[in-house]
């Protein structure tokens, strides 16, 4: 796999999960590229649900074209419950997905539409028509059940980070679901980001760097397609080295920095007295904070991810090793 880390580039931080009032949202498509704009963002990608924004062309952010589909889930849990993806990379919207129709509709109040495939998998299918790039979205929030996500294929990775579910009801973190997927030896990436309806509260609150050559929506497509890329609700992670006998991370101020990986195997170091050290700290600022550390582990194991946490308890992911 790639270490973006040791690739030449620049990092873009992408807005990879947004809507405007296409759908759901709450800004007008050009308005919200502007408000990432403000914020610092390198790359907004515009998700609304089985809408295809075109926001104007503008050479100080790369534009990405992305929307939010359903599909028909194995075991729906009440009526009409589907699940979703986001697909980067997109030309047009299919009227007719080939899904059930009792599980279609549109919320007026909430000006949006729901369409199904019929299952996940040939939701891939028509997303490889147009080379396009897929992320399962939210599998917490969703309910979807590990069994189905590991039965489906040809989604590049899941949303293993939403913003929005984690700060609405405690449902944002999906790290069960990839590690599951991980431990089966599949390779799938991760991404985070805000989900953003509501940009006062939700811009923001999670997103992820893309490691590109150039500032294009297809280095960024490429990025997303071999998972060169970290995401964060916080922390930036600046060096990930795959080193003799663990793993050696450079990152913002941080209390621990772990490495995980298939079932109950996982090592880390952590700031403080009587932090626990499976390794060392190279590096800290000056409230004890670690910046550099070494972390032991065997380079035997199914998969490696690092996960880093600071001081607020807010994480940073690294894709698998
Ligand atoms: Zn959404």
């Amino acid at each position: 796999m790639v270490n973006p880390f040791l690739e030449d580039g620049v990092w873009l931080k992408s807005a990879l999960h947004t809507h405007t009032t296409l759908s759901d949202g709450s800004l007008p498509p050009d308005r919200l590229v502007q408000a990432y704009v403000d914020a610092g963002f390198d790359l907004v990608s515009i998700t609304d649900h089985w809408r295809l924004a075109e926001p104007a062309p503008r050479d100080d952010v790369v534009l990405l074209p992305g929307a939010e589909l359903g599909f028909d889930m194995l075991s729906p849990l009440y009526p009409r419950q589907s699940a979703e993806f986001l697909v980067y990379g997109l030309d047009h919207i299919p009227d007719n997905p080939g899904g059930n129709r009792d599980n279609w509709f549109f919320h007026d109040g909430e000006n949006y539409e729901v369409r199904t495939f019929a299952s996940l998998t040939s939701g891939m299918d028509w997303v490889s028509t147009m080379n396009a790039v897929a992320y399962v979205a939210h599998p917490y929030w969703n309910h979807l059940s590990q069994e189905e996500l590991t039965s489906m294929s040809g989604y590049a990775g899941i949303e293993v980070f939403n913003g929005s579910s984690e700060s609405e009801c405690g449902r944002g973190d999906s790290t069960p679901w990839w590690d599951t997927l991980l431990g089966q030896g599949r390779q799938v990436f991760g991404i985070a980001t805000d989900d953003q309806h509501y940009p006062l509260t939700d811009l923001g609150l999670a997103w992820t760097m893309l490691r590109v050559t150039e500032r294009t929506p297809q280095a960024a497509l490429e990025a997303l397609r071999t998972g060169a890329a970290y995401f964060s609700e916080g922390p930036s992670l600046h060096e990930i080295v795959d080193a003799e006998g663990g793993i050696e991370v450079a990152c913002s101020p941080a209390r621990s920095v772990l490495v995980q990986a298939q079932e109950e195997w996982g090592t880390s170091v952590n700031a403080g007295r009587a932090g626990r050290r499976q390794g060392r700290i190279l590096e800290q600022d000056g409230d004890g904070l670690i910046t550099r550390a070494f972390v032991e582990t065997p380079d035997d194991l199914r998969f490696r991810r690092v996960t880093v946490v600071d001081s607020g308890g807010r994480r940073a992911w690294s894709n698998p090793l």
